[in-house]
């Protein structure tokens, strides 16, 4: 096919990825007067920040609520964005029992609920209840001030003296006992509890291996929630209105098939180009290593690449998700009285133990031998025994469902290669159907009894759909695993660097280039990656 070079255009920086740190670095480059494009290949932007529409029901495509973590307020403040939030209170249960998160008191209620299962470990719930305590007093230093990456520091002197200078020292002391807390919380809940089922209630609704402090901080987490009002891509939608507002362009359905770093351009799937003096890659970071062209580079800029490159390709992503969608003919009130619109529930106490670890690892290495009917079985374990996240969008926000009608996200941690072995062998339409089948039979036989009649239509997504649609690596819902050693920034006092790449014009954002990350840290990431480029710009 023939080279287009699109336009005469040269921009002073192209953004490719057009989720929530793509969008971040797209509108403070506009900000400045840069001429900025901002590339996504899909028609909507904000990746895994997006809502969606079906029948009348609003759903979540990606993450369900939204966490400041000191980064979300100050950005929208700092860019002038108004947007309605509520608070999405978080409820936790174990079978019939559920706790109502709403402060910070009700960290006795979560101990309550674990004594009320587990008796004869009280006194090492106590332990745990006391770490919880100390890392919500570091998370509080930690996301206490907002962030200095949105706070003009040469005219708010007010903020710098009174509050970023105090501040400093108590996070050089926090980032360093949080630094001692990074091993995998498993391995970490062994030290101070003894029953596996007691440790699996805890952890394991949290990615494999991860560090200590992101998965104690969660009770923290749960009381920072909160969900815009028309659901969470609306703050996607505000921020790519800003760039255009700014004097951005936005270019979607245009997926980007190859960089060519020494002439500094990119080319799209239909072979057009577009030309940059600096790119931020705010996408899936495996990809940038495979389809960046290094002909032409420096031998020791070259040579860095390929090594960072070896190391990239060889890691993996986090374990993904699947989520049951379903449209229910039963009006809010009847769940509102059962719990809040998220939720975290486990309908047995016996704990998922080796079910989504050895045992799978063994299905997977055998998967030519493996009959179906074993994988079955396994199934049958995997969805009785796990923890799901429910989140009911009309209990936050009750225009976003048809009257006397309730939609609702059944998700559950899953892992990538299960699916894309059982789409080999040809029968994942059967196997997504069971899955769907036997969550609504796991949570109608629990938590919401009258479920499995009421529901009028149902859809999911995979993690092949995750991949297929964002373009992650192994559908992965929040950068890199924690189970290998992290190919990234993985402290906290070092996340500037997070965003540098062996090649001095092309920087990255966003969920792959710093761990552990999400919502506020891709955002961080897509600032940092524009600051770095206006400071060098500016010399
Ligand atoms: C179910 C679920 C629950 C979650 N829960 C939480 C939570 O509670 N808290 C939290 O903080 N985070 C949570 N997350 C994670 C959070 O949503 C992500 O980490 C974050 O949104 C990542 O943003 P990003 O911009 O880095 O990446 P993405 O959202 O993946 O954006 C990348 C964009 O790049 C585009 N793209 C990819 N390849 C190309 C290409 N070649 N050319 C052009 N465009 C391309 C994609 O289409 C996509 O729009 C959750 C995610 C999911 C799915």
């Amino acid at each position: 096919m023939e080279e287009k070079i699109l336009s005469e255009k040269r921009y002073h920086t192209i953004v490719v990825g057009g989720g929530i740190a793509g969008l971040t670095s797209a509108v403070y480059l506009a900000r400045s007067g840069q001429r900025v494009l901002l590339i996504e290949k899909n028609k909507e932007f904000g990746g895994l920040v997006n809502s969606f529409k079906r029948d009348g029901f609003q759903f979540e495509a990606g993450v369900r609520a939204l966490e400041d973590a000191g980064i979300i307020f100050p950005m929208l403040k700092d860019l002038g964005i108004k947007l309605d939030f509520i608070k999405s209170h978080v409820s936790v249960g174990i079978a019939h029992e559920i706790v109502n998160i709403e402060t910070i008191d009700d960290l006795l209620k979560y101990k309550e609920l674990l004594v009320k299962f587990f008796p004869e470990s009280e006194s090492e719930i106590d332990e745990l209840v006391k770490v919880i305590r100390k890392i919500m007093k570091h998370m509080e230093v930690l996301y206490g001030i907002e962030n200095p990456a949105f706070k003009d520091l040469k005219t708010d002197r007010n903020y710098l003296f009174k509050k970023l200078l105090p501040w400093l020292p108590k996070f050089i002391f926090t980032v360093g006992k949080i630094n001692r807390m990074n091993m995998p919380v498993e391995d970490y809940l062994k030290t101070i509890i003894k029953n596996q089922a007691l440790r699996d209630m805890i952890s394991q609704h949290f990615f494999k291996n991860t560090p200590t402090f992101f998965a104690l901080s969660y009770f923290s987490l749960y009381l920072d929630y909160f969900y815009p009002k028309g659901g969470v891509g609306k703050l996607a939608e505000a921020i790519k209105d800003k760039v255009l507002e700014y004097g951005g362009e936005l270019r979607s359905e245009t997926m980007i098939m190859e960089v060519l770093t020494d002439k500094k351009i990119v080319k799209d799937h239909h072979n057009n180009s577009f030309q940059y003096d600096h790119l931020i890659w705010a996408a899936d970071l495996k990809t940038l290593y495979k389809i960046a062209k290094t002909e032409g580079l420096a031998p020791k800029i070259k040579a860095k690449f390929e090594d960072t490159k070896g190391v990239m390709l060889k890691n993996r992503g986090t374990d993904s998700v699947f989520s049951l969608y379903l449209q229910v003919d039963e009006p809010l009130d009847t769940f509102r009285k059962i719990a809040h619109g998220h939720f975290f529930y486990t309908p047995s106490k016996s704990g998922l133990g080796e079910t989504h670890r050895g045992e799978l690892d063994e299905l997977l290495r055998n998967f030519e031998t493996v009959t179906k009917e074993q994988i079955l079985t396994w199934l049958d374990k995997f969805t009785r025994l796990n923890t799901y996240e429910i989140s009911i969008p009309g209990l936050k926000d009750p225009d976003l469902v048809p009257p006397g009608k309730t939609g609702m996200i059944i998700s559950l941690l899953a892992e990538y290669d299960l699916f894309k072995e059982i789409k080999k062998s040809g029968w994942l339409s059967e196997f997504v159907c069971e899955l769907e089948n036997q969550i609504i039979d796991v949570i109608s036989g629990s938590i919401y009894p009258m479920l499995k009649e009421k529901v009028i239509a149902r859809f999911s997504f995979t993690p092949l759909s995750i991949e297929n649609r964002v373009g992650s690596s192994e559908g992965a819902i929040v950068g890199w695993s924690f189970e290998k050693k992290m190919p990234v920034v993985n402290k906290m006092q070092f996340s500037a660097r997070s965003v540098l790449t062996p090649i001095p014009s092309i920087y990255q954002a966003g969920q792959w280039v710093f761990s552990p990350t999400g919502v506020p840290m891709s955002v961080l990431t897509g600032k940092l990656a524009a600051d770095k480029i206006l400071k060098k710009t500016k010399k």
